[in-house]
């Protein structure tokens, strides 16, 4: 298990976003989900070249809730990341955009809502993420990318059958909506409509 600081010059971006994003906060499942589908799509490009060495059959997006362990769960079968990928898009380019968004745009709260914010918009619902992922790339090992929204985050080895990423998000006490059926099929038809991937949805009872 490996720990390091997320290069950020803000000690503390993560309660300005929570701030800033309020009204909007529901907007992350619409951020995640498209990191989901850009990833799927990246795949299936580099399968058709030749560049995969699994076959890509199954490229459905679910999205789980947990409610005894208080989860929402994003799954895709993309791309995935290495080891190297997550300390690099996870901790220094998602969270140097975030922060360079909040800078620009935290005198105009009300616009906020229509950009995208990225990966970090997660942290406006949840207190933890984790983000399970193994890349396609040939000899990857699965990796767990843990963050409870401070620059602090834990990397470590994992397990995982098939190529692609796991964003687990533990939802905090203020966003129990977020682990209610009705509330995420409102938010994915508002959302998550028309997507070249399709997207499954169902309540896990582990
Ligand atoms: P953007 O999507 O605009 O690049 P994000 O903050 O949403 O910015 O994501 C940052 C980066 O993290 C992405 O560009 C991608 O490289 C990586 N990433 C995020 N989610 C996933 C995912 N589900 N699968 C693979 N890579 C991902
Ligand atoms: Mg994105």
């Amino acid at each position: 298990m490996q720990k390091g600081n997320i290069s950020v010059q803000t000690e503390n971006i993560f309660p300005i976003i929570k701030k800033f994003l309020y009204s909007d906060q529901e907007i992350f499942l619409r951020e995640l989900v498209s990191n989901a589908v850009d990833a799927t799509s990246k795949l299936k490009t580099l399968a058709r070249k030749g560049e995969v060495k699994d076959p890509v059959t199954d490229t459905t997006i679910d999205i789980l809730i947990d409610e005894t362990a208080g989860t929402l769960t994003i799954r895709d079968r993309g791309i995935g990341m290495t080891e190297e990928e997550v300390k690099k898009y996870l901790n220094q380019v998602a969270l140097s955009s975030a922060q360079d968004f909040v800078d620009k745009y935290k005198d105009e709260a009300s616009i906020i809502g229509h950009f995208g914010l990225g990966f970090y918009s997660a942290f406006m619902v949840a207190d933890r993420v984790e983000v399970v992922t193994k890349s396609y790339q040939e000899g990857s090992e699965a990796v767990r990318w843990t963050c409870e929204g401070d620059p602090s985050y834990e990397i470590g080895p994992a397990e995982r059958d098939f190529y692609g990423t796991d964003v687990i998000l533990h939802i905090s006490e203020d966003s129990k909506q977020y682990l209610q059926d009705a509330e995420i099929e409102a938010l994915l038809n508002k959302y998550a409509r028309f997507l070249p991937v399709p997207i499954r949805f169902g309540t896990r009872t582990e």
